[in-house]
């Protein structure tokens, strides 16, 4: 499956890698699905005829999101264990402040684009064919320390399927007078959903202990390496089934979309904005970044990682593309697996270079409907949230819609506005997500260019010799030292 591997095509003249050939069969799958999606669509499709449409994609999604929890412990777990704490300690030291640096940077690009190119205006809002729900209370302050909290699950088993969030209750309290009063109680319930953040720091501290406590763990550290085998193989066996999820995920989308002119007049300017702003983190800012710490071409290292984007356009999920983003690193990228391991899981989880943006653009926005001019300080107060509010959301399909409810809080602008975004979210969410793979992906390749040098120092060096056998024969082996 190498791509050094070079198969016959009957088709061509020209011999194509495996992974050449999926990468066509992908981009087909794309265009494919598009195509299908609107020729159908003038059909006036059932909704049975859309659901079978999304059949294999659903099937595609349950794959993907299946792999992911052994992905991520059997990853997270081996390569931790094969570092010592010093090597172990740069590399985060580097990955975080690359997340801190990309993060920051695209909110403060999100920022400047919405309030130079100011796409809201209060007739927006005024438009009929967009309702509001209820307002919701939360509070960002709440949301916070749910994020604190799901990194110390209190149970790991429970962690894999089901994690803490903040809710209200009405509770009824007794006077002296025998009448009773209303109050607000906080309380932290289990809610359906992985909690990815508390199995990684789990995983993190049990990779590292294993490689401290050395010789009486290596067989832990040798089980997990094992099953990241046998995962990376699974990887290999789905990536050849994803054109056909892409196009049925794609098709079924734009099936199911309503009014695509009216929303597309609407909010073409909001949605214009948000795009310029990914464009220029995606094509601009990273590369930069890239280049600075590492003095290669960022555009060969982002060809390497097509695969990766075109199954994050067609999943809306960096969860559900992380094994195809470890395959495209690993394999066409070259970058260490010792790396991959623990910065993709981790920058996949907490790293959303996109959906911070997103979030920052779509606050603004919001208060622009509503014909409030935010202060410095609001701005601020945006700008910092948009961050919490990308670490603390989930990589799945429209995770960073829910976590907005942190940015709109903060700053006392209407959490029901939401509603009037949602129509274009499912294109903007795919955008959103591409960036936050390719963001991720560029990490690991700027940790590599860092951390390289003494993670080959410390590999073991295989040195050949020969040996002179008791029965004066001659053996030739290898020593490691
Ligand atoms: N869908 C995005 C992701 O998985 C998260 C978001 O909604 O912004 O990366």
């Amino acid at each position: 499956m190498s791509s050094n591997t070079r198969k016959g095509c009957f088709l061509f003249k020209r011999s194509w890698t495996t992974e050449e050939i999926q990468l066509v069969l992908t981009i087909l799958a794309i265009f494919g699905g598009i195509l299908v999606g609107f020729v159908v669509r003038v059909q006036e499709p059932s909704e049975k005829t859309i659901h079978l449409i999304g059949f294999p994609g659903e099937i595609f999604m349950n794959m993907l999101k299946m792999m992911i929890l052994p992905l991520i412990a059997s990853s997270l777990i081996s390569g931790l264990s094969q570092l010592d704490a010093k090597q172990s300690g740069r590399m985060s030291a580097y990955a975080f402040a690359y997340y801190a640096l990309t993060t920051s940077v695209a909110v403060l690009t999100g920022i400047a684009l919405v309030l130079v190119i100011h796409p809201g205006d209060a007739s927006i809002k005024s438009d009929k064919f967009m309702s509001a729900d209820n307002e919701q209370h939360v509070s960002a302050f709440e949301k916070f320390l749910d994020l604190i909290r799901n990194m110390f699950p209190d149970n790991i088993v429970q962690a894999s399927f089901q994690q803490t969030q903040t809710d209200y209750v009405i509770k009824l309290i007794a006077n002296n007078d025998n009448t009773t009063r209303e109050s607000l109680d906080v309380i932290a319930k289990k809610v359906d959903g992985m909690n990815v953040l508390g199995f990684i720091v789990f995983c993190i501290v049990f990779g590292v202990v294993i490689g401290q406590v050395g010789e009486k763990a290596q067989v832990l550290a040798n089980f997990f390496t094992a099953l990241d085998l046998v995962i990376t193989k699974i990887v290999i066996i789905i990536m050849w089934y994803s054109p056909i999820g892409i196009a049925s995920l794609i098709a079924a989308k734009i099936l199911g979309i309503l009014n695509i002119v009216q929303t597309a007049k609407m909010l073409g300017m909001y949605m214009f904005t948000v795009i310029l702003g990914l464009g220029v983190h995606l094509f601009v800012t990273i590369p930069l970044i890239y280049f600075a710490v590492s003095r290669k071409n960022p555009y060969k290292f982002m060809k390497g990682l097509v695969q990766a984007a075109l199954t994050a356009l067609g999943t809306a999920s960096s969860a559900a593309t992380l094994p195809i983003t470890f395959h495209c690193l690993e394999m066409n990228n070259k970058v260490d697996p010792r790396i991959t391991k623990f910065v993709l899981p981790v920058g996949a989880t907490i790293n959303m270079d996109g959906t911070a943006l997103y979030e920052a653009v779509a606050s603004v926005f919001i208060a622009q409907i509503n014909g409030i001019e935010l202060s410095f300080g609001q701005v601020a107060t945006v700008s910092l949230t948009a961050t919490l509010a990308s670490i603390g959301a989930a990589s799945i399909p429209s995770a960073g819609l829910v976590t907005m409810l942190i940015v709109l809080t903060a700053v006392g602008l209407p959490t029901s506005d939401i509603s009037l975004i949602i129509a274009v979210d499912w294109l903007l969410d795919r955008l959103r997500t591409c960036v936050n793979v390719l963001g991720d992906g560029f990490g690991c390749g700027c940790v590599h260019e860092r951390c390289r040098r003494d993670l080959i120092d410390s590999e073991p060096q295989h040195i050949p010799s020969i040996v002179v056998n008791g029965d004066g024969t001659f053996e030739k082996v290898t020593e490691v030292v």
